[in-house]
Parts: structure tokens; C-alpha cells; sequence
């Protein structure tokens, strides 16, 4: 019932807004941070922050060597991305903000993604700014280089993504709430909705139209939401836009 009035919402929206965090790939073999299995119980956070990685090798050897580790590079996308692309060719859901690294929207079809904390696929240079696929770094860091510098400059190499007390970049991050201004229905996927300024872009949305959420916890704005579908995104997402499917097939134009 709750599942069919959300997708009414939805295929009767001006525009929606998927905004989704690590739960959606855990089932692709992701782990997330704060879910049950999550990274916080696994991982040293320290790697995390951007202090500690400028000053230190010995956290920028890790963290290389956690990357060549990482489920990241072979995980494939899953239900729950293919059906976030599929609103999107359905015409009600154009864009996606995710909080994600790990580039699976894009992989399962969504064309305009905007990635708030970075992508793990490219690496970038904190001295000059080069950016480029993360591909040959990798490959230097499997060929023994410990901690490979900007092959332009000699400068610092790290992947492209927001670590603990690095700033979002600014013209991605106004993209972001650009898209919730313009937005009166906001499907949140697979995010504790916890970590700001991200979850912002949510919580405006939740303000002015309906915030969805899809989580199987609770999350910080519960309070805000038109409805919460606690379930698997996997299973709920493409429940969900076969609905609207059917509904924009009920109501042509
Ligand atoms: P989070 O780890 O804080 O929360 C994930 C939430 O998803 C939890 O509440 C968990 O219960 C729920 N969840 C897990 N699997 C689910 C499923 N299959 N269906 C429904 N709910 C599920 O995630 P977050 O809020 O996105 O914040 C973590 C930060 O860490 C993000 O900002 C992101 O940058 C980064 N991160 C990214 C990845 C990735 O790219 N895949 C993975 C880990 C962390
Ligand atoms: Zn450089």
C-alpha cells in the first residue's frame, strides 16, 4: 500500500531526486560504514583523514595498499542501481547525487551522477591538481612503489575522493543542493542520512516536498519523511519503480 502511494509521488512529480549512500552496494559486496558489518568495525578511521595522510607515508602506504585490496574495482552494480537508472530513462528522476566512491550508478546506466565525495576510479594531485584515471597508479603500487608521486610534478598522489576533514569541492557540492532546490519528491537509498553537508541535500528536499526513505535502519530524519520503506534496496527500489512504471503507463503524458 505505502509502496504504491510513493510511487504515485513519484510519477506524478515535477522531478526527482535520488540521493543514496553506501547501503545501496553493500549488496554488490561493498561494505558500508555504519550498517551492522560496517567499515568502522574493520578499518583504522585514522586512514581516513586528510591530516594524517599528507604528513604521514606510512598512512599513504596503507591506504594505496587498502585500495589494490579493495572490493571496489570488481563489484558490479545490483538491483537497486539498475532501478535508480531505470527512473531515470522513465524520465521522473534525472539526476542522482550519491554519496558514493564507487562508481556503480554509472556503471548501471544512471548518465548524470553527481558524486559529493569523490570517485575512487581517478586519482588527483593535492600539489597540482592533476587528475587522471586511477589505473596506472595502481599499477605502480602493485609494481612495488609503496607511495607513487604525481607523475607530473613529484607531488602528493591520492584518489579522488573527500577524506575525514578535506572539504567537498565547491562547484560539486552546489550542483548537489541545486538539484534538491529544484526537486519536490527525494528518494534517500541506503544512507544513515548522518553525514553533513551531504545530508543536507536530502533534509531540503524533506522541508519543502516528500523526503522517501529507503534504509533498513532508522535514520537521522526519520522525523522529515513522507514515508520510509524499511527494506533492502535491492528488493525495494525495483519494486518501487515498477510502479511507477505501471502509473506513468496509467496516466500518458
Ligand atoms: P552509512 O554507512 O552511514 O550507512 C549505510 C546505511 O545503509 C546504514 O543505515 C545501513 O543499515 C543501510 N544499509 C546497508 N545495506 C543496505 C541495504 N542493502 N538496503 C537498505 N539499507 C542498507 O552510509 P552513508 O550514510 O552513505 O555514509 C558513509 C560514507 O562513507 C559516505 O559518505 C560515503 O562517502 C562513504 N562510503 C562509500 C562507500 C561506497 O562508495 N560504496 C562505501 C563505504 C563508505
Ligand atoms: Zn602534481
Amino acid at each position: 500500500m505505502t509502496l504504491e502511494r510513493v510511487a504515485d509521488w513519484v510519477a506524478n512529480s515535477e522531478r526527482t531526486l535520488v540521493f543514496t549512500g553506501a547501503g545501496i552496494s553493500t549488496e554488490s559486496g561493498i561494505p558500508d560504514f555504519r550498517g551492522p558489518n560496517g567499515l568502522w568495525t574493520k578499518v583504522d578511521p585514522k586512514l581516513f583523514t586528510i591530516q594524517n595522510y599528507v604528513v604521514d607515508p606510512e598512512i599513504r602506504r596503507r591506504s594505496w595498499q587498502a585500495r589494490l585490496d579493495s572490493e571496489m574495482f570488481d563489484a558490479a552494480p545490483n538491483a537497486g542501481h539498475r532501478a535508480v537508472a531505470r527512473l531515470e530513462a522513465l524520465g521522473v528522476a534525472p539526476v542522482v547525487v550519491t554519496q558514493n566512491i564507487d562508481g556503480l550508478h554509472q556503471a548501471a546506466g544512471s548518465r548524470d551522477v553527481v558524486e559529493v565525495h569523490g570517485t575512487v576510479h581517478e586519482v588527483v594531485c593535492l600539489d597540482c591538481g592533476m587528475q587522471e584515471p586511477i589505473g596506472p597508479t595502481l599499477d605502480r603500487v602493485r609494481n612495488g612503489e609503496a607511495d607513487p608521486a604525481c607523475p607530473s610534478c613529484g607531488g602528493l598522489l591520492k584518489t579522488a575522493t573527500i577524506s575525514f576533514g578535506q572539504n567537498l569541492v565547491p562547484e560539486v557540492l552546489d550542483r548537489a543542493f541545486e538539484e534538491a532546490e529544484v526537486a519536490d519528491v527525494c528518494i534517500a537509498a541506503g544512507s544513515t542520512l548522518s553525514v553533513t553537508p551531504a545530508a543536507h541535500v536530502p533534509r531540503i528536499v524533506g522541508e519543502k516536498g516528500k523526503l522517501v526513505i529507503v534504509n533498513e535502519e532508522p535514520t537521522e530524519l526519520d522525523h522529515l519523511a513522507a514515508a520510509i520503506l524499511t527494506a533492502k534496496t535491492g528488493t525495494a527500489l525495483p519494486a518501487l519503480t515498477d510502479l511507477v512504471e505501471s502509473a506513468l503507463a496509467r496516466e500518458p503524458g
